[in-house]
């Protein structure tokens, strides 16, 4: 059996539902109010009963001084003993009242309404500051009594009025009984009622929970139901499902990327193996072997450069790339990367052409990375655009932002492909751009190196026809 030794409260309360914290709580805090509600209740009752009570035999005592006269016979008397004085029933709730002269003689005792059948124990008489005052009569009998000095016709003497508490007592017992017994049944109901209102709010989290719990890699599609899409838990609904939607997206472009690099994969080793089958199956003379070999290399060239782009990517992103960022002129690489490629244009007859219209375009990154970006692109230009076809690679600066544009004279870029073109795998069309020995990855890769640079790129159609590719850094503050 497991002890509950060591397994601490507030443990335990984490390990309760959040429908019974709730409620729980609830409860607590109407306990609370309640407790402290009752308190005021109780205190404020037993206060004005104590006010009436002083009240009453103030008056008593009122009545009691006008009674008194003095006899002929030079004594004190009462003038209408138990009667009505001034319109007024004296002594019905009282106990007692009576008059002593101030050596303790007593000189008239009356008993109260309230005293009828009780035969009520006399107060011994003592001298005391005039006042009220709460005392017990050794029968038990608590009293509230009043007691005040007066003087009639020149003879002193003390009026004393008693009211029994025990009457206050009582009620105010039957009251704390109301409050005790009720207390404990409202908070029992709150209680109650708070479970029920809480399984009700929180049913729509178990429905979350039921239907998150049926959401495999398989199940991406599947949605969180939500009841009010405005409330706290419809926008943790919403939350979760945009989130589902994200995995649902990165999930498939996964798919895609693995379905369609293996595919990439396959063909330059398809063409590798037939390509032997073929050689080995027939006989050959050198000049045909080496044909053989070539195109085999060729392909095996393919395939590096493709398991190259496709580690890139990889490591891209696992964020595996270091970035050194420096600041460099980014005019410079437009430059240098023209002239290198410049090879490449002659030999389609292309007039490749660097036109600086900013002077120095200093901005912060990693050259390397983003020399790649260019480069990527530069060489699709030179492959798409036709023999003779005129490029020019435009540094310019607008805005604080430094600018190097890519122009070519190939085929253009149609609107619904331009976004497009920068995914991985994606070829407008496929036959051709295989033919050119392009897998889709370039663009992929420019995207990345110029977003991981801090920088955009973006195609648009040239002026006269063709494309141009335009990557946007910030330039750094040093430029002004
Ligand atoms: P690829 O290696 O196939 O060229 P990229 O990612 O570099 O792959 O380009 C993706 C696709 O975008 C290409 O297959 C091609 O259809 C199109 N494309 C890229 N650059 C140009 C361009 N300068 N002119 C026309 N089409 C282009």
């Amino acid at each position: 059996m497991k002890s509950e030794k060591g397994v601490s409260p507030a443990w335990r309360w984490a390990a309760l539902s959040i429908r019974a914290r709730l409620s729980m709580s609830y409860a607590a805090a109407l306990g609370m109010m309640l407790v402290i509600y009752a308190a005021f209740v109780y205190t404020t009752v037993r206060e004005r009963f104590g006010v009436e009570i002083d009240h009453r035999l103030d008056q008593e005592v009122e009545i009691a001084e006008q009674a008194l006269v003095r006899d002929a016979t030079g004594q004190l008397s009462w003038r209408m003993p138990g009667e009505r004085v001034d319109g007024y029933v004296t002594l019905a709730n009282m106990l007692w009242v009576d008059v002593h002269l101030t050596d303790g003689t007593l000189v008239y005792r009356l008993t109260g309404g309230y005293a009828k059948n009780r035969n009520p124990e006399a107060l011994p008489f003592g001298r005391r500051a005039p006042g009220f005052f709460s005392t017990r009569l050794s029968s038990g009998v608590s009293l509230r009594v009043l007691q005040r000095e007066v003087e009639v016709d020149g003879i002193r003497a003390v009026i004393r009025a008693a009211f029994p508490e025990e009457q206050i007592e009582r009620e105010l017992a039957s009251l704390l009984w109301v409050l005790a017994v009720g207390l404990p049944l409202a908070i029992g109901a709150a209680g109650i009622a708070g479970y029920w209102l809480a399984g009700r709010a929180l049913a729509p989290v178990s429905k979350m929970t039921d239907e998150a719990q049926s959401i495999t890699a398989d199940r991406l599609h599947a949605r969180l139901p939500i009841a009010n899409p405005n409330d706290e838990l419809g926008r943790l609904g919403t939350t979760f499902n945009d989130l589902f939607a994200r995995l649902e997206g990165s999930f498939e472009q996964l798919r895609r990327f693995t379905s369609d690099a293996s595919h990439e994969l396959r063909t330059p080793l398809t063409v590798i193996r037939s390509v032997g089958e073929v050689a080995l199956r027939e006989r050959h003379d050198e000049a045909g072997y080496r044909e053989i070999i070539g195109a085999m290399l060729e392909e095996s060239d393919r395939l590096a450069q493709l398991v190259q782009s496709l580690l890139t990517l990889a490591r891209a992103d696992g964020g595996r790339i270091p970035l050194n960022p420096a600041p460099f002129d980014l005019a410079e690489l437009g430059e240098e990367t023209a002239s290198h490629l410049q090879i490449l244009a002659e030999e389609k007859s292309q007039q490749l052409l660097f036109d600086n219209r900013a002077g120095q375009l200093p901005v912060m990154g990693d050259r390397s990375v983003m020399r790649q970006a260019v480069l990527n692109v530069l060489d699709n230009a030179i492959k798409y655009s036709p023999e003779k076809g005129p490029i020019r690679v435009v540094a310019r600066c607008d805005n604080g932002r430094a600018i190097l544009e890519i122009e070519d004279s190939g085929p253009g870029i149609a609107l619904e492909h331009r976004a497009k073109v920068f995914d991985r795998f994606y070829r407008i069309d496929s036959g051709r751009s295989r033919k050119e020995g392009g897998f889709g990855l370039g663009l992929a890769i420019a995207r990345w190196a110029v977003e991981a640079n801090g920088g955009r790129i973006v195609v648009q159609r040239g002026d006269p026809g063709g494309s141009v590719f335009r990557m946007t850094l910030p330039l750094s503050k040093q430029a002004d």
